[in-house]
């Protein structure tokens, strides 16, 4: 039975907020300093005049904790083994509220696949609030699939556990790969069911409840200013981009014309550093959309995201987006800047100027240059003060890479490990040498003539490096540290929810434990570097991935 509760807003079970020993203190400078929707009541409708809603979250009937992270409970400052109390698992299950909690849940729009789709907002995130942590830095808690909210549109405001594991475990992940992401403080199932139709083919089934506790400095998007912009709310646009300034970027200065300026130019500048990151780690969002994008320039919203396993520039997780593969990884850069366009366009009311946010804009593509030379170069284990050619030796190793299936991830790490160090200048390379790197092709029997133009390329890989002058030994410490081992790979990720789906959530921790130390060899995980294995080609969850969630 979907245990669909009634619109909340209603007493709370327990009483009263109450306070936790040792927990730090709860405020909400959001809901202090910007316009609240006046309406009290928790139905789906259009809300103007106002940055969010405040809302309770939904009581749910059999909280039980899947996961938790250690690293962010310790950002937060919770009490130590906190995670082991009733109270926690009230906490971020949305069925009770400490003290200094306001929940709300946001307004914001996008441009969903191009088009821009109005009102969207926060349909089943609802912020509780936030922590200043003991070394001054402010996080936002939002739970995720706590219910309904005046957002939730035709949806229910739920989340299921395979989606939420997804969440929880890559947002984790990306962290300790070092990319700028939202991270996630718990992971728990509700105890109900909800109705789900995965593909979209009428084949809906009951899936567990779950909820995951995210945490990052803010939500905002750039969806959250285009909505203002959108219905001609000035006032309110100019009140959250102030906000947004004095809150997330101090730095900047006061806010004035030239002040949002600069604070769009950082906005591209950290977007091509998070796009850069993507496309290092080969991670595919797979849903791009305006509202997806993060100010910050942080991942946000896991959803049919997916790993490159095999290196395939076109390749889209995103079955709704099959079709015309918008958010495929190889369009990814040029995704970021069509979203940066229309957070420009804005903003335009703020500077009422188009020229300086256009030349903002390009800070973009010159970040996102920059920055790819710089991460590729590192990838292959050459310094920054790269060499003419060097650009060329990239893409014809990505045409390489694209032309038979090979995987990314297991390609590069074993790239450390082919030896360069005797071979001589004039040398044609033997077939041995390509040895560390046949575990990463998928059809190791089908490679004749591609294994002729790789040593051509290894060849002229090995002169590069002879001329950095620099040996194998240094160059795989280099290269180790931004080539991963481990990452959550669609299959193992879609392992580990089959498990928890049948109440064992052992996987699910096996894997958070591995993604924390994703660049070290960690013998006793080795079968989690392994490739994709065959039966995971096709099935749902491990290449394909829809919205439903
Ligand atoms: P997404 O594609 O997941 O980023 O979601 C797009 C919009 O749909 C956002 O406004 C979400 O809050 C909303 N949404 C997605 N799933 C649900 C759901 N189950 N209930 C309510 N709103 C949802
Ligand atoms: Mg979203």
């Amino acid at each position: 039975m979907v245990t669909q509760a009634p619109f909340p807003n209603r007493e709370r079970p327990d009483g009263a907020a109450f306070d936790a020993p040792g927990m730090p203190k709860f405020r909400s400078r959001f809901t202090e300093q910007l316009p609240a929707d006046p309406e009290a009541s928790n139905n789906r409708r259009q809300v103007t005049g106002a940055c969010y809603s405040r809302v309770q979250p939904t009581r749910v009937a059999n909280p039980r904790l899947i996961a938790h992270s250690r690293e962010v409970a310790e950002l937060l400052g919770l009490p130590a083994g906190v995670y082991a109390s009733a109270e926690f698992l009230e906490v971020m299950s949305g069925n009770r509220l400490l003290r200094g909690m306001d929940p709300y849940a946001t307004c914001y729009g996008g441009h969903q696949f191009g088009n821009w789709a109005g009102q969207l907002g926060d349909g089943r995130a609802i912020n509780l609030g936030e922590i200043i942590n003991q070394q001054g830095k402010r996080w936002v808690l939002q739970l995720k699939g706590a219910g309904l909210t005046p957002y939730s549109r035709s949806a229910d405001g739920l989340a299921v556990l395979r989606s939420s594991v997804r969440e929880f475990l890559c947002s984790e992940a990306m962290h300790h790969l070092g990319v700028p992401t939202t991270r996630a403080l718990s992971l728990v199932t509700t105890g109900e069911q909800v109705m789900r139709d995965m593909f979209y083919d009428g084949k809906s089934k009951y899936e567990p409840g779950a909820i995951v506790c995210r945490v990052a400095p803010s939500f905002t998007r750039f969806g959250s200013f285009e909505i203002f912009a959108a219905r001609g709310e000035h006032t309110l646009l100019k009140q959250l981009a102030d906000y947004t300034i004095e809150t997330d970027f101090p730095h900047i200065g006061t806010p004035s014309p030239s002040t949002y300026v600069a604070w769009f130019e950082e906005i591209c500048r950290r977007t091509a550093d998070m796009i850069v990151q993507w496309m290092r780690v080969g991670f595919v969002h797979g849903v791009m959309n305006t509202d997806n994008m993060s100010v910050l320039g942080l991942t946000i919203d896991y959803g049919p995201y997916g790993w490159l396993d095999n290196f395939d520039p076109d390749w889209t997780p995103n079955t709704t987006d099959a079709h015309g593969k918008r958010y495929r990884f190889g369009r990814q850069p040029d995704i970021a800047l069509w979203n940066l366009h229309k957070l420009g366009n804005a903003l335009y009311p703020l500077v009422k100027e188009a020229e300086p946010l256009q030349e903002a804009l390009s800070a973009y593509s010159t970040q996102f240059n920059l920055g790819w030379r710089a991460m590729m170069a590192a990838k292959l284990g050459l310094s920054e003060s790269e060499q003419e050619d060097d650009g060329q030796l990239v893409s014809d190793l990505l045409d390489l890479l694209a032309a038979t299936e090979t995987d990314m991830t297991i390609f590069f790490r074993r790239l450390a490990d082919v030896h360069l160090d005797s071979i001589a200048q004039s040398d044609a390379l033997h077939e041995s040498v390509m040895q560390p790197l046949m575990t990463a092709y998928y059809t190791p029997d089908r490679l004749e003539d591609h294994i002729g133009t790789m040593l051509v390329w290894l060849g002229r890989y090995a002169r590069r490096i002879r001329n950095a002058g620099m040996p194998d030994r240094v160059r795989r410490k280099q290269m180790n540290r931004v080539n991963p081992k481990y990452v959550i790979r669609n299959y193992l990720a879609q392992l580990a929810i089959d498990k928890a789906e049948q109440g064992d959530s052992s996987m699910v921790n096996e894997l958070l434990e591995l993604s924390k130390r994703p660049y070290d060899e960690q013998p006793a995980m080795e079968h989690y570097a392994k490739k994709r294995p065959d039966w995971a080609r096709r099935r749902a969850g491990c290449s394909m991935l829809s919205c439903s969630s």
